[in-house]
């Protein structure tokens, strides 16, 4: 069992927390919060040691009667890996300390690509972060895409992509966060950042992303146009779909016309928090025109990026060398569908 410390237990960091917690081959060892609420108290229910990661706030943990094992340099003492889930930025600059103690590390989206030097998707780049020490899972929206990509580029090769994002403009727990009443070009200039992002795990893709911001909290929505390297038809490309894991087919016809519905799908299926760990793609969407492939697809931001990040620990840790076997382990423990 493979040892595994969550710096940052906030939106991923508890959702990533879990789903390691229900592997068979790690553990949590420990996870770190700064501040003694809602969130500290339920991760001590759930049966987590916690781990100061501003030692100077003990008083504040003494005081809401939340029991701490230590502080953050004893949890490095006892991991073979951090998963800091901090908040956009302060990753890399905990690079340093991870460093210093000799524990790998694995980052998130909200971290810039160059500061960690290698980024992840289970699907484009496995192999890469083999034995790797610190290494970045791209973020939600980057996910997303890598998803449904992959597949398509495998199928018949892609010429280009161009996509455009339609974000959710907060968290649902973020409720100090807008747009309340606008569409927000995200940013204003073209291309934004995904296409880039895309391009540190699909290596040479040639894409293109533009993105808004509007008010929903509940998932990102992305349009895409894919111009296709050879000719396939839309059966061979639902029979991908169908065939690929962490991708669901969606039926707007059955009731899934929108991403209300598709969360109270992932609800329905008694998923932990609601999550929807795969990508919705709306098979009605899905059309080609002159060789090129028209599909819309939905992002649940919270959730999609849990299971890679437990096949970066396996690549990183050199557990296992076989994408498809990580994928297909991590997907039946957390219960995603297929
Ligand atoms: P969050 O704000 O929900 O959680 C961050 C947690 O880190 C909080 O518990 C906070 O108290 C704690 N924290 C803050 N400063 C810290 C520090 N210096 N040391 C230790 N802990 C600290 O943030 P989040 O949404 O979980 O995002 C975490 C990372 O995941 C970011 O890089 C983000 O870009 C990325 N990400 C977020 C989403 C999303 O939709 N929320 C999706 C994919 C990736």
């Amino acid at each position: 069992m493979k040892a595994v410390g969550i710096n940052g237990y906030g939106t991923i960091g508890k959702r990533v927390a879990d789903a390691v917690a229900a592997q068979d081959d790690m553990k949590i060892v420990g996870v770190t919060k700064r501040t003694p609420n809602f969130e500290a108290k339920r991760a001590v229910e759930l049966g987590y040691d916690i781990y100061m990661s501003a030692p100077d706030r003990e008083n504040l943990f003494e005081e809401a009667d939340i029991p701490v094992k230590g502080t953050i340099d004893d949890l490095y003492d006892k991991v073979d890996i951090v998963v800091d889930c901090t908040p956009g930025g302060v990753g890399a600059k905990n690079m340093e300390s991870y460093k210093k103690a000799g524990v790998k590390g694995i980052f998130q989206g909200g971290e810039k690509h160059e500061k960690i030097g290698k980024s992840f998707n289970s699907f484009s780049n496995f192999d890469d972060s083999f034995g790797e020490d610190y290494v970045r899972v791209v973020s939600c929206n980057t996910t997303g895409l890598c998803r449904t990509l992959n597949p398509i580029k495998e199928l018949c090769g892609i010429k280009k992509v161009r996509a455009v994002m339609v974000r959710r403009g907060a968290d649902p727990g973020q409720v100090n966060k807008g747009p309340i009443n606008a569409i927000v070009p995200n940013p204003p200039t073209v291309p934004s950042h995904h296409g880039p992002d895309v391009q540190t795990v699909m290596y040479g893709l040639n894409i293109t992303t533009m993105a808004i911001l509007v008010p929903t909290t509940l998932m990102h929505q992305h349009n895409l146009m894919v111009e296709l390297e050879s000719d396939v038809t839309i059966d061979e490309v639902i029979d991908t779909f169908e065939k690929t894991p962490r991708v669901l087919l969606v039926d707007a016809s059955r009731g899934l016309g929108s991403t209300a519905e598709i969360m109270e799908y992932a609800k329905d299926l008694g998923r932990p928090r609601g999550d929807l760990f795969e990508i919705g793609v709306w098979r009605e969407s899905l059309n080609i025109v002159d060789n090129e492939l028209y599909y819309m697809q939905a992002v649940h931001q919270e959730s999609d990026v849990v299971p890679e990040n437990v096949d970066a620990i396996r690549a990183m840790l050199e557990m296992e060398t076989n994408p498809e076997k990580s994928i297909s382990k991590t997907n039946k423990n957390m219960g995603i569908i297929k």
